[in-house]
């Protein structure tokens, strides 16, 4: 078992290659460490920027003995890796961040949900769904409008369908594949706000300003940050992320995502258990960004500063966005990351830019 926190040349192993991934190592390698990726594809955005890139499914066996061998500490950058892959881990002695539990929560809509009633965070009301039976009784207690949404596996609004009226129930439920389920009352919210936060091994815990995030699709089009809101939403979004991060006995950074209502209540959407997309503009907006930050966490470092020395405006560029690189490169006030992906496909996140301005403006 690795000793924390660990010295600058110890390996950090990154199970996926995406993006996130990228840059995670990429901050890692400023740290001194060296990044292990496994992700099943060739060549992925941050195999190509670590020490090593073991190209093998999550699942397999042999390839997650040779990073575990390989690695002082194992992460991941997105929450869909299996339980049986963390376990496996484990029980070859890899020190798993954040751990099991997390995932566990992170994977099904109704643990999430079930989890953080049980802590006490406000979310919609809810019902699990797995039959027609279920279907019904959901629907008796949450009513109509209300969102479907498949309990696993979702994201950028994929696999939901809304329930506009009571008849429409059985073909929503078609139309997400009668999967498991989870029924939900419609958030009657004003904004989209999302806050990033991390825990570090010693229980210390950082936020970073909340961000307020734009949806285009069911997919994260831009963020601004730090987002207006008063200093009573800000205590509610940071006692939200502690709470969550404390029962979770988290290690690593956490992205929130959040309904304000027109109360200014906060109600948690859902939250990811790793560095997130609405997290970006921290990169050109913060001391010490999300990255930095997931890698010190994880490594058993303090945790740097998050205070902000700019105001951001991160604009994800999808599909062929990324064709403007020249003239976003060519803006003073423009910060331009780019994954290094082959193929821009429609809709595929090729990279984002960051727009400052001063923070007093
Ligand atoms: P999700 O996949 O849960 O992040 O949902 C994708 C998007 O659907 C969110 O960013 C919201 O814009 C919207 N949405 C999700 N859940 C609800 C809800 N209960 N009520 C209203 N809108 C929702």
């Amino acid at each position: 078992m690795a000793e924390f926190p660990l010295v600058p040349g110890s390996t950090i192993g990154i199970l996926g290659g995406g993006q996130l991934g990228r840059m995670l190592a990429l901050a890692a390698a400023r740290l001194g460490f060296d990044v292990v990726i496994q992700d099943p594809e060739e060549g992925s955005p941050a195999g190509r920027v670590s020490a090593r890139q073991i190209v093998a499914a999550y699942d397999d066996r042999w390839a997650l003995k040779r990073l575990a061998e390989a690695c002082d500490v194992v992460t991941y950058e997105f929450e869909n890796v299996p339980a049986d892959t963390v376990s496996e881990l484990a029980a070859l002695g890899a020190m798993v961040s954040p751990g099991a539990k997390a995932l566990a929560a992170a994977q099904d809509r109704v643990v999430e949900k079930s989890f953080l009633a049980e802590i006490g965070v406000p979310t919609v009301a809810f019902a699990p769904v797995h039959d027609s039976e279920s279907l019904a009784a959901a629907l008796a207690k949450i009513g109509a409008p209300s969102l479907l949404k498949t309990r696993r596996e979702g994201y950028d609004g994929k696999g939901q369908a809304w329930i506009q009226k009571a008849a429409d129930a059985e073909a929503s439920f078609d139309k997400i594949g009668r999967q498991a389920a989870i029924l939900e009352a419609p958030a009657d919210f004003g904004r989209e706000l999302s806050v990033i936060a991390a825990r570090g091994r010693d229980g210390e815990i950082a936020c970073y300003p909340v961000a307020e995030n734009h949806h285009e699709g069911g997919v994260l089009r831009r963020t601004v940050a730090p987002a207006k809101i008063t200093q009573a939403t800000r205590d509610q979004a940071e006692k939200i992320a502690a709470k969550i991060l404390t029962a979770l006995d988290y290690v690593g950074v956490i992205g929130v995502e959040l309904f304000e209502l027109s109360d200014g209540k906060l109600l948690v959407n859902e939250f990811a258990p790793r560095v997130h997309n609405t997290g970006h503009w921290t990169q050109d907006g913060c001391e010490v960004d999300q990255f930095e930050q997931h890698i010190r966490a994880v490594a058993g470092w303090p945790l740097g500063p998050t205070a902000p020395h700019h105001h951001v405006e991160m604009t994800n560029l999808l599909g062929a966005d990324v064709d403007a690189w020249k003239k976003l490169a060519a803006e003073p006030e423009t910060r331009v990351h780019l994954y290094g992906k082959g193929e821009a496909r429609a809709g595929r996140k090729m990279g984002h830019v960051n727009r400052l301005r001063p923070l007093r403006d």
